[in-house]
């Protein structure tokens, strides 16, 4: 399958030729002419899968062609998403792919001064990317309308629900036109995300690719089995290898991230942590740095590395287990983006063992656990351990190192290990 056959313009085209795309990915071979006809789509796909130019290219299509009509430049598509990192994302992704169709574009977020956003809107633009917050409040101070709206989109709904967007995301639809084309985007379908779509869309097409599971097969994972306090020297001796040019590592918490980083700044590891109490400002130039390989490692809360999108991002590596199963597959889908090579370590302590085993579930595979390692879980949780009496080894029949008394004796890894 060739973008050619999916009846997509000359100038559109070309840009997808720059961008070093050579096939349509599934969700895009099935949502283009859907869109292209003019249908509503509801679409069950993640973020990885080439969603956004699944929306973006026959968007950019459908407004090009009725270009003249728009000489006073007013919004004529909304793409509503629900962080700052993924609406960026999707402005550079309009940009990229409408280069050389002569539509404008801007993104508008909070967290951040909003003069250049309402300076950007006072000229005028074709499309708007938007965070729910910030779109409410720009329109009550009536720097933009909604009311010429064509096309309408929004993105990763079940997250929106998730950070308590809802009221926000109503209030915004009842001031979208009657009369207009919608898609939705979601990566889960919980019953409430399928009644709020209801409530959007018209006799929607339907389009789902890779289900949660399937997509974390492409890249590698391993299990560390660690105890909490060793957590730190395991992540300086796996970062030794030098192999490991950059990689994002998860914390479960914002404190957590600022814990680590500290700790790699120490052993003159470069890194930066990216997350919720950093300004907007900082977020942004913590992901340039990493992006261009200045920072090493870029510490993450899940919230904040929701669409972050690194191309050639190899590793990631858990320092903590997500306790929502999902959240795992969505951390190690930040690696092995568009068929890239990607591997993932976890980290997990006797108390995160359960963790594991609904991620398991989910992905309906078993971990590999990476065995030998210098830090061995030695703590088998007092709590457990006494339910368990006289179970030895885990709960999913791996043989683990018998550790050999000191915790802190350090087997030097071979590089062998890496080479996985
Ligand atoms: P998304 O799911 O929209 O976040 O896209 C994931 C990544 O895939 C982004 O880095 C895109 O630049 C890239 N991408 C999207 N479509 C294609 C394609 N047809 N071929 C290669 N890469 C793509």
């Amino acid at each position: 399958m060739v973008f050619q056959s999916l009846g997509i313009i000359d100038s559109i085209l070309k840009a997808i030729q720059e961008e070093g795309y050579t096939s349509p990915t599934p969700i895009q071979t099935q949502a283009i002419p859907i869109v292209l006809q003019g249908n509503d789509l509801l679409g069950c796909a993640q973020t990885g899968t080439g969603k956004t130019a699944a929306f973006a290219i026959p968007i950019l299509q459908l407004l090009s062609v009725n270009k003249q009509y728009n000489k006073k430049k007013t919004i004529r598509s909304l793409i509503v998403t629900p962080t700052r990192e993924l609406a960026i994302q999707i402005g550079e992704s309009f940009k990229a792919y409408g280069r050389h169709t002569g539509l404008t574009c801007t993104v508008i977020f909070g967290g951040v001064n909003q003069n250049p956003q309402t300076a950007a809107l006072r000229i005028g633009v074709d499309i708007l990317i938007a965070t729910p917050g910030r779109l409410l409040d720009l329109m009550n101070q009536g720097h933009l309308t909604l009311n010429n709206v064509e096309i309408f989109v929004l993105d990763e709904a079940d997250r929106m629900l998730d950070m308590g967007f809802i009221h926000d995301v109503k209030r915004m639809l009842a001031a979208l036109p009657k009369k207009k084309q919608s898609l939705f985007f979601s990566a889960t379908m919980p019953p409430e995300i399928v009644k709020l779509s209801g409530t959007i869309l018209q006799n929607p097409s339907k389009v789902s690719v890779t289900p949660v599971s399937s997509t974390v097969d492409i890249i590698k994972q391993f299990i560390y089995f660690v105890d909490k306090g060793n957590k730190n020297d395991l992540l300086i001796d796996i970062l030794k290898n030098t192999a490991i040019k950059t990689a994002l590592v998860f914390t479960r918490t914002k404190h957590g991230a600022d814990k680590v980083v500290k700790v790699l700044l120490k052993h003159a590891i470069k890194a930066e942590a990216i997350h919720g109490n950093k300004s907007q400002n900082a977020r942004q130039r913590a992901l340039t740095n990493f992006k261009d390989q200045t920072t090493r490692i870029l510490v993450a809360t899940d919230i904040a590395a929701r669409g972050i999108d690194v191309d050639e991002l190899e590793y990631v590596i858990n320092y903590e287990m997500s306790n929502i199963a999902e959240t795992y597959v969505h951390r190690i889908g930040r690696t092995g983006r568009a068929g890239a090579k990607g591997t993932a370590y976890s980290f997990c302590d006797a108390e995160e063992k359960e963790y594991l085993r609904d991620i398991e579930k989910l992905i309906s595979k078993k971990i590999p656990v990476f065995e030998n390692h210098p830090f061995p879980l030695m703590d088998h949780n007092p709590v457990k351990a006494i339910k368990q009496a006289g179970g030895g080894g885990n709960s999913w029949g791996h043989s683990r190192p018998k550790s050999a008394g000191n915790n802190n004796q350090k087997k030097k890894f071979g590089n062998s290990k890496y080479a996985r």
